[in-house]
């Protein structure tokens, strides 16, 4: 295992959407072996807890056509330094998506002080088809708790777990 090329493609997945699913299979096909790295994120008062976030990746991975990249795939769940978890899995790469200029200052920094805590982990970026790239997780939980129609942008499983969510007074 150590010769093999391990990325890391870490984010909240808050849940994964179509966006995500693109990058997945962009990263997965340019590595041997992909982690798919949930942050657990309770600061950011994720929708969906690591729990269920974990099980809507996974059976997004199970469902992928192309079983040689699915098995490629591992999903795990983090809430230390990305950096420290990207090194205790044995990875060198660290994968992010770019959508728009308005992803890129944010990116750029994370970058920057990844490389500067760990030289030998490089972040790399990959561009979603421009069908998905105006995919965000933020407006498809927005789009669906004022009830629109988000069947384009997610799964069938997520959508409905989002509906489930979002039928509850709480939400
Ligand atoms: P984070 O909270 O770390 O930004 P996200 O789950 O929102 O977590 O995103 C994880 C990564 O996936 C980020 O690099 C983000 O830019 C990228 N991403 C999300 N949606 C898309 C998309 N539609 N196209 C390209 N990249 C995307």
């Amino acid at each position: 295992m150590s010769d093999d090329r391990i990325g890391v493609y870490p984010g909240t997945f808050d849940p994964i959407t179509k966006g995500h699913l693109d990058i997945i299979r962009r990263a997965a096909s340019t590595v041997d072996a992909l982690v798919i790295a949930i942050a657990e994120n309770r600061d950011k008062g994720p929708l969906f807890s690591v729990e269920e976030r974990l099980h809507l990746v996974q059976d997004e991975i199970n469902n992928l056509k192309d079983k040689t990249l699915c098995k490629r795939i591992q999903v795990m769940s983090f809430n230390n330094l990305l950096i420290d978890f990207v090194a205790s899995v044995g990875a060198r790469q660290i994968f992010r998506g770019l959508r728009a200029v308005s992803d890129f200052d944010y990116e750029f920094q994370m970058a920057g002080m990844n490389h500067r805590l760990n030289a030998n982990v490089d972040t790399l970026f990959l561009m979603a088809s421009e069908r998905y790239q105006f995919i965000s997780s933020r407006f498809v939980k927005e789009v669906c708790r004022l009830g629109g129609d988000v069947s384009q942008f997610v799964s069938p499983l997520v959508e409905q777990h989002l509906k489930q969510r979002f039928a509850t007074p709480q939400a």
